[in-house]
């Protein structure tokens, strides 16, 4: 029964969203505007890039930037309430207890802080990395760089860029396993202040994950880490503009047909009065945000958890296009960095203990996750 008033609210609501584009909506894409959706259910809205920037992402009101997206599974999926199960089938059963520490503890006693503080400075040092902006795009030129020559080391792992409409582009870093099966953790690199030219050092936001996601990586590559599934680290463009990189990305793979088993995004991972990992709990995937929490409590200590509203991260990218998708964030909303989308989102203000459980969280889901 209520699967199927969801399929009719569904229904309905798809009606708004892929109705054949008016000669205005033409008129809008050609003079350059972008339609977002701030709702599931409300219709959605065109509005210019700049207003994306000044009277969305300033104003932490989170929006999907829905203008490039023709795939009427993902456009339903993207009006689906934030606890409806979007998926047909699910490709894993995930397991509720944890199993390899023998393998994980080894790992997780190399991570350290001394490589994402030199990441990090390099990251906030840029006048912002706005995804549309000459700084953005030198960030994903030196992103791209550090990470291929980090992975040196290991001839197996990948390292490609993901093209966009827009100069920035996402990066994805691909350590194979004996499976082409895929365990993703994701971050995006891009940042914003308050407006599209504004000074934006973007260190919680998202600079954390960034490091987080590299520092992983450096200690799998260093080890030649290799699991039964293939192990993928996506670095997003354009989250701020509306989850652009991580929407493109996961169209492509919708639409070639690849088998992911879990997508756990961080964005924010170095502020945390708390000292406790958040998962959050909306828009996500519940059986793998179960996983994750047991993976995250059994390595991490006791976590929190909390919503964030739709559009908030990538993860929304992911279980838009069918993927089971979490979201493992550094606070509750109420304690989070107050400095997010300002020029005080400072090197100085990060709290590197967090940035320490974030990394060693990652290493202990890719090493348990690798098994799925
Ligand atoms: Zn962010």
């Amino acid at each position: 029964m209520k699967t199927q008033a969801l399929l009719a609210l569904l229904a309905a609501s798809i009606c708004s969203v892929a109705a054949v584009p008016s000669p205005q909506d033409a008129a809008n894409r050609k003079a350059g505007l972008r339609l977002i959706k701030t709702s599931p259910k409300g219709a959605p809205k065109w509005i210019s890039e700049e207003e994306k920037i000044v009277q969305y992402a300033a104003h932490e009101i989170g929006f999907v930037d829905i203008t490039d997206i023709t795939d009427s599974q993902v456009l339903r999926a993207l009006s689906a309430d934030e606890d409806e199960d979007v998926f047909q089938a699910r490709a894993v059963t995930y397991p509720t207890a944890v199993s390899k520490q023998a393998q994980a503890n080894p790992l997780i006693n190399l991570v350290s802080t001394t490589q994402p503080q030199s990441w990090m400075t390099t990251l906030t040092n840029y006048h912002n990395r706005y995804y549309r902006a000459t700084y953005g795009t030198q960030a994903g030129t030196w992103l791209y760089n550090t990470l291929v020559s980090l992975v040196a080391v290991n001839p197996a792992i990948t390292v490609t860029r993901f093209t966009h409409s827009f100069n920035q582009p996402s990066i994805i870093v691909k350590i194979p396993g004996n499976s082409t099966d895929l365990v993703i953790v994701s971050a995006h690199y891009d940042s914003t202040a308050g407006s599209t030219t504004a000074r934006a050092p973007g260190a919680d936001d998202n600079a954390s994950g960034v490091v987080v996601l590299m520092e992983a990586l450096r200690v799998l590559a260093n080890n030649k880490f290799k699991g039964k599934d293939t192990l993928e680290f996506h670095f997003y463009g354009g989250e701020e503009g509306g989850l652009l990189g991580s929407a493109a990305v996961f169209a492509n793979y919708k639409s070639t047909g690849k088998t992911v088993l879990a997508v756990v995004n961080q964005d924010m991972a170095g502020y945390s009065p708390s000292g406790k990992i958040s998962i959050y709990t909306d828009y996500v995937d519940s059986a793998l945000t179960a996983y994750v929490r047991v993976v995250a409590t059994a390595y991490t200590g006791t976590t929190t958890a909390d919503k964030c509203g739709y559009g908030c991260s990538d993860h929304a990218s992911a279980r838009s296009n069918g993927f089971p998708a979490a979201y493992v964030c550094d606070e509750v909303m109420k304690t989070a960095t107050p400095y997010i989308h300002t020029a005080n989102d400072a090197l100085s203000t990060i709290m590197w203990p967090a940035i320490l459980r974030h990394t060693k969280f990652t290493v202990a889901f890719l090493v348990e996750a690798s098994y799925l």
